[in-house]
């Protein structure tokens, strides 16, 4: 397709389409043109004066062929609107509960004819229940699966979402648990799940110890097949009651992560057993915006006050928010 165009010297293309750019007349639907020595940056419209000679020294303007640059297709224009949806490895995950069985349809038909990453998608049934934290789905189309491998920070988690817990919405929070982390610390996971927050410390911070315990059979075999994908070393899983496994691994941990928000408080005497004198709790809670913090902290001091010990509240963190005026906490306790 010929049009008008500014003929520059390769070495003078990236400030002339800079400048382009920011005179918004650069077209950004054809494929930028090239011969040996020159670019050839398509045009919108006609330069005035002025526009051309802030353009770099040399430029020239001529008439190009030029090609267009193919679209990828995208769910929204095959649809006519934005699906909600979510991706863990190549499932994705509808998000308005709402959907009736035909736009469901619609929009796995959509996802799975413009998303090459996506295999198969799954609509939750119920949202994350019961101890061990998992959901029901109901597969809408593609492959009829729901265990897939997901990606984060170099690892690689693989689950199936309908027997453990797994959420990529945690992935910021996890890399931020690193910054606490020192080479040669002892860390228990008392929730480990498939082992997101152990295997990303294991890899990353040289610990001499991750202890990483769960209660879901499930979550502990997808836990050991994870350590062996990642090939993370010092970390032993323990499938087992939290509480009781704390006994065992009493005044050990540099770090305690409670990665259970709706019922950690329910736990907090065996983080503090846990705790190394100055180790430090990684508290999760879900709270209402009226009482982000205050509650939290008054129960983590009341645990450690019954061992005798006291609490220095080191951060205090929106997580990120969960339902409408509540939202998932995060409190860093060291224990003295
Ligand atoms: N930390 C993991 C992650 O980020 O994906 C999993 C978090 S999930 C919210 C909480 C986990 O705690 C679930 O895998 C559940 O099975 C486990 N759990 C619940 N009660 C437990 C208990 N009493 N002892 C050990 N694990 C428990």
């Amino acid at each position: 397709m010929k049009r008008q165009c500014i003929k520059v010297s390769k070495k003078k293309g990236e400030p002339a389409r800079r400048v382009l750019l920011g005179l918004e007349i650069l077209d950004n639907s054809l494929k930028i043109g090239s011969d040996e020595t020159f670019l050839y940056l398509p045009l919108t419209r006609e330069l005035v004066p002025e526009e051309f000679e802030s353009l770099p020294e040399g430029s020239e303007l001529t008439d190009f062929d030029f090609e267009p640059i193919e679209k990828k297709p995208v769910p929204e224009v095959l649809l006519g609107f934005s699906p909600a949806y979510e991706v863990i490895g190549d499932i994705a995950l509808l998000e308005d509960e709402n959907l009736d069985a035909q736009t469901a349809l619609k929009i796995a038909d959509a996802l799975l004819r413009t998303q090459p990453n996506i295999k198969s998608v799954v609509k939750p049934l119920t949202p994350v229940i019961g101890e061990f934290r998992i959901r029901e789905f109901e597969i809408i189309a593609g492959e009829p699966r729901t265990e897939t491998i997901h990606r984060e920070y170099g690892c690689r988690y693989k689950v199936d979402l309908a027997r453990a817990y797994f959420t990529p919405r945690l992935s910021t929070e996890r890399s931020r648990i690193l910054s606490w982390v020192k080479e040669g610390d002892t860390v228990v996971d008392m929730f480990a799940g498939v082992g997101p927050y152990s295997i990303l410390l294991a890899k990353s911070k040289k610990p001499s110890r991750v202890i990483a315990i769960d209660k879901n059979p499930d979550a502990v075999h997808y836990l050991r097949e994870n350590i062996s994908l990642n090939s993370a070393k010092n970390i032993e899983a323990i499938e087992g009651d939290a509480r009781e496994e704390a006994k065992r691994f009493a005044g050990t941990a540099d770090h305690v992560i409670m990665n259970l928000p709706h019922s950690a408080h329910e736990f907090l005497d065996s983080a503090v057993l846990l705790t190394k004198p100055g180790g430090i709790i990684h508290y999760y809670g879900m709270t209402h915006e009226d009482d982000l913090f205050k509650s939290s902290v008054e129960l983590i001091r009341k645990a450690a006050g019954k061992a005798g010990k006291q609490v220095e509240i080191l951060e205090k963190r929106v997580v990120r928010s969960y339902a409408p005026h509540q939202y998932n906490i995060c409190i860093e306790a060291k224990v003295i």
